[in-house]
């Protein structure tokens, strides 16, 4: 992906200074946020910020003085500022021709922990949206586990990544999220889980959408971007990530889709690049 030289936005909120290690041993509580990590992206905070808040007691250490971050680390995160910055120049634009303004997120770049109005987060859960804030949180570590653990390697999987986590404030600013969390309270966990996926799935188009409109707008692809991003959908589908973690996959508790799901709805977005397209709620 070209994104050199390119614009950087401005709503990259860098807190990684004030990231604190933990000095917990991994077990208990620790496991079970280990073991959820495996369903990265948009795992029902909640649950987890719930689990963490639980923990209490941690005692930690600010890093504030001593933290310097590598070139590598750095140019990192320029990169997560120059697809945020396409993410809004696409969302302006789209929100424009529906004749209501867009509110651009804020992205919050963090080491090991992190506080939202969602709670506590830790980066072993991966990057996530939180709606009480408006905000995407990353820590820059997770792409280095995308290519490592999830054989997702490519700059491409990595802004597919990004422009996910702001589909998902896309849904919020829309009130599909509010919509879809208040018809879950009525459901089996089944169902709920069900809508869950369509959610997750929309965000997978959304960000699709991303790619098309900034691809038309700036000429960003290069050899094999496409299919970083597909595989990077695939391999994070929840049916592979159940058969990694356990040997089988039970579709009744997806809750983000499976690989063949979420490269569908990618490519879908990205090949039509309109928000009718995006219509994932209608068709599962
Ligand atoms: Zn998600």
């Amino acid at each position: 992906m070209k994104w050199r030289n390119r614009r950087v936005s401005g709503n990259i909120e860098d807190r990684r200074a004030s990231g604190r290690k933990s000095s917990r041993k991994v077990g208990g509580i620790s496991a079970i946020i280990i073991t959820l990590a495996a369903m990265y992206f948009g795992v029902d905070p909640g649950i987890i910020f719930s689990l963490l808040e639980n923990t209490g007691g941690q005692s930690s250490s600010v890093q504030q003085s001593t933290y310097r971050p590598s070139a590598e680390q750095q140019q990192l995160a320029e990169f997560t500022g120059v697809v945020l910055a396409d993410t809004e120049d696409t969302w302006n634009m789209l929100f424009q021709q529906q004749g209501i303004r867009y509110q651009e997120p804020k992205l919050v770049l963090f080491t090991n922990t992190v506080r939202s109005a969602c709670g506590h987060a830790e980066a072993a859960m991966g990057p996530f949206y939180c709606p009480g804030d408006h905000k995407v949180y990353i820590d820059l570590g997770f792409y280095q586990q995308l290519k490592t653990e999830h054989n997702a390697p490519g700059d491409f999987a990595q802004a597919y990544v990004v422009a996910h986590e702001v589909g998902h404030h896309v849904q919020n600013l829309l009130g599909i999220s509010t919509k879809v969390n208040k018809a879950q309270q009525r459901m089996s966990k089944t169902e709920a889980n069900q809508l869950s996926v369509m959610l997750e799935l929309q965000a997978d188009c959304f960000a699709g959408l991303w790619a098309h409109h900034t691809q038309k707008a700036k000429q960003i692809l290069e050899q094999g971007d496409v299919e970083e991003a597909l595989n990077a959908a695939s391999q994070i589908g929840d049916d592979r990530l159940q058969k990694q973690a356990r040997g089988y996959a039970s579709p009744e508790s997806f809750t983000h889709g499976t690989s063949r799901q979420r490269v569908q709805w990618f490519k879908k977005g990205f090949a039509e690049g309109t928000m009718q397209g995006c219509h994932t709620f209608l068709s599962l």
